[in-house]
């Protein structure tokens, strides 16, 4: 299916890796261009290169931290005028409930909620003056289903599926489509290292962790950045006017609901 939306400029926040840049290559591969970001500029310098080879569309990096004023800043000013956000960020890491700080809440609010909210409103009145936009926010399975020891990522990104729930329906009647996607478990740096904490946690190996969790998802492996991109990608679409303010949950069958 041609996603109809060859030629658009989309910015596509950490993505030098993982699920952020499944979203990018699989915009490119439907001929998007990109402005990527990621902290690290080796990895994002290669990522925004490989992109560019692979698919002929044009790619700017710009080397930030996108939870930081000064490195959004630098973003939208290499960004300008776009047609696609794709907001994403590092996630907080595991914790317990006793323990966490008012920093520690106010480090996840920054960057799994505020820096969303601050992109939107710098890029999307512009998608409303031209009458075309589409924003992908990457919250996470943990909106649906709480995850107890990832407590800072569920109070963030319930608060930013509760902003988008309002805003998405305002701004509908433009031409501009906002939508979360949820991801469960996808095979990257993030799960890896969720591993790893599991297995120190409950004193068993790292296969043993990977293969307890993996036993939960009945597509029966974990989900990859190219599954996810493709999600994205179709919510960037022509094809996806009418697709508002939903929150997809992408985990091969984890969360066990009927609706
Ligand atoms: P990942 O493989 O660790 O990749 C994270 C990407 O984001 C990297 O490119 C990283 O590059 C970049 N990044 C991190 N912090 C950044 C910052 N402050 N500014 C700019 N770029 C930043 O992670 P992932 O698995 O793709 O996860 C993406 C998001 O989905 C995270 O919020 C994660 O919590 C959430 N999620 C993931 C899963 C999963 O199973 N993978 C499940 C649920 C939710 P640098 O380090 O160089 O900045």
């Amino acid at each position: 299916m041609d996603l109809g939306i060859r030629g658009k400029r989309a910015l596509v926040c950490a993505a030098s890796k993982g699920l952020g840049r499944g979203c990018a290559e699989a915009l490119a591969a439907e001929g998007v261009d990109l402005i990527i970001n990621a902290r690290g500029a080796e990895a994002l310098l290669k990522t925004a290169d490989e992109i560019a080879q692979r698919f002929g569309v044009s790619v700017e990096a710009v080397a930030a931290d996108i939870t930081t004023e000064a490195g959004r800043a630098e973003v939208l000013e290499v960004a300008g005028q776009i047609d696609i956000l794709v907001n994403n960020a590092g996630g907080p890491p595991p914790g317990h409930w006793t323990e966490w700080t008012r920093d520690d809440f106010i480090k996840a609010l920054d960057a799994n909620l505020l820096t969303a909210v601050a992109l939107i409103q710098a890029t999307v009145p512009g998608m409303i003056e031209r009458k075309w936009g589409r924003v992908v926010n990457i919250t996470s399975a943990a909106v649906r289903s709480p995850i107890s020891v990832l407590g800072l990522s569920n109070t963030a990104r319930t608060g930013l599926t509760g902003f988008i729930a309002g805003m998405s329906r305002d701004v509908a009647k433009h031409g501009v489509a906002v939508n979360n996607l949820l991801p469960g478990l996808h095979a990257t740096d993030r799960a890896d290292s969720l591993d790893g904490a599991a297995a120190k946690a409950q004193d068993i190996s790292l296969d043993e962790a990977r293969a307890r969790r993996q036993a939960n998802i009945p597509a029966g492996s974990y989900g990859s950045a190219a599954d996810f991109g493709a999600a994205c990608a179709f919510l960037c679409s022509q094809q996806a006017r009418f697709i508002i303010g939903q929150n997809l949950l992408i985990d091969g069958g984890a969360l066990n609901v009927t609706i």
